[in-house]
């Protein structure tokens, strides 16, 4: 399906609702992290460059359908002016009377960020007439908000299908691309590694990934539930006693179809994450001990399976990275997709955030920020955002 890049439209003297993430920690009042609002800043200067007038709009936390001040967008304004090079007019309205003569008043080359869309009850409710109401301020649609796409949302969906003439921002199209050549044509051997806490939540992801690739490594939390399906000992690790047998099964399908499953062989326990940490071959975990990271020996194992690769897809760590005793397994596999030649790719919240924490993000092909939307996308879920921008969708 074609999608429309933002270079292809002409902005030139015309509106442009420009759909960003600008989803971003407060703290005090204050923008905890700029780290969306740098990656999105790009985009709104190439449309102002372009003399787009920008309305670039966003969500941000969870605000239920009404004005809640402590999740204004109003504190992000400034720094999007500062990253951005350019005065940010803010605009204390969604899409109301003190929007439409904002939106009337700005010149080319000007932007403008409207107030949280989850002030308004029709943003998450995809109503028809909030749909109107937004698109009426703008004359074409530009969506970068990869990470809301697997959300149908009147910003992200129905407003969408208002523009004859709409987009894929560059942040959006980068991240379709990445995770496409993933799900969709893999150079091969395609090694996924799969870790984090838990099975739950991720298992479309996990046996999609499973059918997809020609290696699977289990890691983190998740790995318990498999080798507790294998009739391996966990002692009081996490598990997910109710998937022992959705695990059985997965391992089945891969054996069916000849799909190589790597499980951990050598573990890190201890009786809690602050406690003294050993190393133990797996079989030996004590009763009263918890699987918190992988081992030496499974680490190098993964090194290796990762140096044959030709495309790696890594979601999730391989412990308890937030504790130092229990990072090193998380580390190595971050650093075993640096050291590729493969085509790598991370995704998700906190095997990203360990990535970067290792300062390791910018020697791997992409970083996915898309979060749940990127694992959606790679189950092989229709995303409503990216739909919605589909020509003749
Ligand atoms: P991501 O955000 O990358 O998709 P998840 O949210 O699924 O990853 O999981 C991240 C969490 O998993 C981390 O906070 C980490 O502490 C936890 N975790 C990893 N391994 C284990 C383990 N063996 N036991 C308990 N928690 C784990
Ligand atoms: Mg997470």
């Amino acid at each position: 399906m074609a999608l429309r890049s933002m270079g292809a439209l002409n902005v030139e003297g015309r509106r442009v609702l420009l759909r960003l993430d600008l989803n971003v920690p407060l703290k005090d009042g204050k923008v905890g992290d700029e780290t969306r609002i740098r990656e999105a800043a790009p985009t709104v200067r190439a449309l102002a460059q372009r003399g787009a007038v920008v309305i670039a709009c966003s969500h941000l936390g969870r605000a239920k359908g009404k004005p809640d001040p402590a999740l204004s967008l109003a504190p992000v304004a400034p720094v999007l002016a500062r990253l951005v090079g350019r005065p940010v007019r803010f605009v204390p309205d969604v899409a109301g009377e003190v929007a439409k003569q904002a939106v009337a008043a700005a010149k080319p080359g000007e932007v403008l960020l409207l107030e949280n869309l989850r002030f308004e009850a029709g943003e998450e409710a995809n109503d028809p007439a909030f749909c109107d109401r937004l698109a009426a301020l703008a004359d074409v649609y530009v969506n970068d908000a990869f990470g809301s796409a697997h959300r149908a949302h009147a910003s992200t969906a129905g407003v969408a299908r208002l523009f004859q003439e709409r987009a894929a921002g560059p942040l959006m199209a980068r991240e379709i691309a990445a995770l496409s050549r993933v799900r969709d044509d893999p150079e091969r051997p395609f090694v996924a590694v799969v870790g984090g806490a838990k099975i739950s939540g991720k298992l479309e992801t996990l046996t999609a990934l499973a059918r997809l690739a020609d290696t699977v490594v289990l890691v983190g939390g998740m790995a318990n539930t498999f080798l507790l399906a294998e009739g391996g000992v966990v002692g009081r690790s996490l598990v997910e006693a109710d998937l022992v047998g959705t695990a059985r099964e997965i391992l089945a399908g891969a054996a069916a179809r000849g799909t190589e499953v790597v499980l951990p062989t050598d573990v890190v326990v201890a009786t809690g994450t602050d406690a003294p940490a050993r190393t133990a071959a797996v079989g030996a975990v004590g009763p009263q001990e918890m699987i918190l990271d992988i081992g030496p020996a499974t680490r190098e194992r993964i090194a290796n399976v990762v140096a044959t690769a030709e495309t790696v897809f890594w979601n999730g760590p391989a412990g308890v990275f937030e504790k130092p005793a229990f990072a090193a397994g998380t580390l190595a596999i971050a650093a075993a997709l640096a050291a590729s030649a493969a085509f790598t790719v991370v995704g998700g919240g906190e095997s990203v955030a360990a990535v970067q924490q290792a300062g390791l993000a910018a020697t791997l092909s992409h970083v996915s920020t898309g979060g749940g939307a990127a694992l959606e996308f790679l189950a092989g879920d229709t995303l409503p955002g990216v739909a919605a921008l589909e020509e003749g969708a």
